[in-house]
């Protein structure tokens, strides 16, 4: 069966990504509807289905009617394989970092990225005063500053820095009872431990604590119990003595509904940005990550200047900047090339339009509906004269060129229409731009007003 079905995709992929894609996938099993492929990397898996998953699903059909759904999924045994280097899962190495003590029957600290540490924090002028912060609180010397809070916008590395604190405590001091968490875990063990009557070792638990940790605190902003439980952990621990590293994406005076006396407890020890990146910053991280690929995959050829397009290009977020490397280098060894700049645009066509300002469908349909005259709902809904039809043809056209979109998403945002409509009605408008100069204009007024 799975022989057929591969027989069909190739015919219809083509030999090229056939190979690439197909041939990697293994039927692993078909249950209640659902044929689930094992796929080699969830890098994979996210392609082939974005890509491939309604042609799997149509040839599938074909072959067995019952199918109604594709899967794809890594095997159990390899998906506990960290993406990264130092990452192997063997405990013995050396090279890295050991887990932190965990006492018997107590504190259950949220697992550590094991990527996260000193070693890979790319340091730079945005970020220096944190990391130096960090790495003071890391030393494990007496308690200088406390609590240390870190703040800063998503992708700053604030996590980041949090884990290489736990690291590098832990191993200079194996016993020491480090526990990270965020904030979010920390309410849900409160609510539970209130639930089932536990908040006698809840409290004890908590209070026998040498460093905690508490991530995103913003999350128990206007959450009044866990604040309340949070300010008296956080007392009893700070009376002890005991280090104290909270972050939140704001400083403490700035976090909405958030207790008074917790803003001045968080305000009382250290309090440091991460500043949003800059190029010099972004390019080092980027260089420090090549290094890292050039061993997984040796023999890839980076040219000149894509990492500095990247750098420049992908301005917001650290994340958004390593996972478009991520996936550059995956896609650069499946299908054996060079990366070059025309890779990278192509590969990343959706990150990097991304990264411009949004322009959103809704926000099309309006202006397109104002500049045709006619009602939002009549550009959307059902009827087929030609004064919707066409300005609603123009309004897919526009959200095909200015936005991330698919063409299936367009078309559900059109009152759900089938992505050939869409499709036709982008191919229409072409047409029509060329042969139209009506068109030709009214497409680029429409266009200016967007991006204004
Ligand atoms: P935050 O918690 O501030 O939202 P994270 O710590 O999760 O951000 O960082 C997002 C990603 O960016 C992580 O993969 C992290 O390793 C990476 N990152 C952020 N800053 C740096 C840096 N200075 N050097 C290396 N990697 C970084
Ligand atoms: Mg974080």
């Amino acid at each position: 069966q799975w022989g057929q079905l591969k027989q069909d995709l190739l015919k219809s992929i083509g030999k090229s990504n056939y190979k690439s894609w197909i041939e990697p996938l293994e039927l692993s099993h078909v249950e209640e509807g659902v044929a689930t492929f094992a796929v080699p990397t969830s890098f994979v898996g996210n392609y082939v289905s974005q890509k491939y998953g309604d042609q799997i699903l149509y040839h599938a059909r074909s072959i067995s009617p019952e199918i109604r759904r594709v899967h794809f999924s890594v095997p159990a045994n390899q998906s506990a394989r960290p993406a990264m280097a130092r990452a192997t899962a063997d405990a013995g190495s050396g090279a890295q970092p050991a887990a932190p003590a965990q006492r018997e029957g107590s504190m259950p600290t949220a697992p550590l990225d094991r990527r996260f540490t000193f070693d890979t924090f790319v340091v730079g002028k945005p970020n220096e005063l944190a990391h130096a912060a960090a790495k003071r609180v890391a030393s494990g010397g007496p308690v200088t500053f406390n609590p240390l809070f870190l703040y800063g916008g998503v992708g700053l590395g604030k996590t980041h820095l949090m884990h290489a604190i736990a690291w590098e405590l832990s191993q200079r001091q194996p016993d020491l009872n480090v526990v990270y968490l965020s904030a979010e875990q920390f309410m849900y063990r409160f609510v539970s431990a209130l639930r089932e009557r536990k908040m006698m070792d809840f409290k004890s638990m908590f209070r026998s604590v040498d460093v905690l940790m508490v991530d995103d605190v913003q999350f128990i902003a206007g959450k009044d119990s866990t604040q309340e439980e949070f300010f008296h952990t956080f007392n009893a621990l700070v009376d002890g003595g005991k280090q104290i590293i909270i972050s939140g994406d704001r400083a403490p005076g700035e976090i909405e509904n958030l207790e008074e006396r917790i803003k001045s407890r968080l305000q009382c020890g250290l309090v440091v940005d991460l500043h949003p990146t800059n190029y010099e910053l972004r390019l080092g991280i980027l260089q420090s990550k090549v290094e890292y690929y050039r061993t997984q995959y040796p023999g890839l050829l980076l040219a000149d200047g894509v990492l500095e397009f990247l750098a420049m290009r992908i301005t917001k977020n650290v994340r958004v900047l390593e996972g478009a490397l991520t996936r550059l280098f995956a896609f650069a060894s499946l299908v054996g090339h060079e990366i070059t700049m025309e890779l990278t645009q192509d590969c990343l066509a959706d990150v990097l339009r991304s990264s411009e300002r949004q322009v959103t469908i809704e926000e099309i349909q309006r202006q397109v509906s104002d500049h045709y005259n006619i009602r939002l709902s009549d550009l959307i809904g059902p009827k087929r004269v030609r004064v919707f039809a066409r300005p609603r043809q123009v309004a897919m056209y526009l959200a095909k060129h200015m936005t991330s979109r698919s063409l299936p998403e367009i078309g559900r945002r059109f009152g759900g229409r089938d992505h050939t409509t869409v499709m036709h009605g982008v191919r229409r408008i072409d047409e029509l731009r060329v042969a139209d100069a009506q068109m030709a204009e009214d497409i680029d007024m429409l266009r200016r007003a967007l991006e204004a």
